[in-house]
């Protein structure tokens, strides 16, 4: 391949005013997030897997958790390090995860 990666090119790539919007898909333990990254617009999922409060049966429900959704479009980006395709960028994404 060839060509050094420099700068935040590939990664690290935010912007505030992104508010992407997701449909959220409970699978078992995990809650799949189907979207379009807001920079590339490629179809994407994120797989979120909540963490499991100690006693079962007393999570607070309605209570919006943010974390830290990155691109997983799957597709090959100009830049992008071997093995990862995705174009680099996340961003912060507030869910119910209860
Ligand atoms: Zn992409
Ligand atoms: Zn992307």
């Amino acid at each position: 391949m060839g060509g050094v990666v420099t700068g935040t090119e590939w990664a690290e790539v935010y912007d505030p005013s992104w508010r992407p919007s997701f449909t959220q898909n409970r699978q078992g333990l995990e809650i799949h997030f189907v979207g379009s990254c807001p920079r590339c617009t490629h179809g994407m999922t994120f797989n979120v897997t909540p963490a499991i409060p100690p006693s079962a049966g007393v999570a607070t429900r309605g209570a919006p958790e943010e974390f830290t959704m990155y691109c997983a479009c799957g597709h090959p980006h100009e830049g992008h390090p071997d093995g990862d395709n995705s174009c680099g960028a996340y961003w912060p994404y507030e869910a119910d995860l209860a």
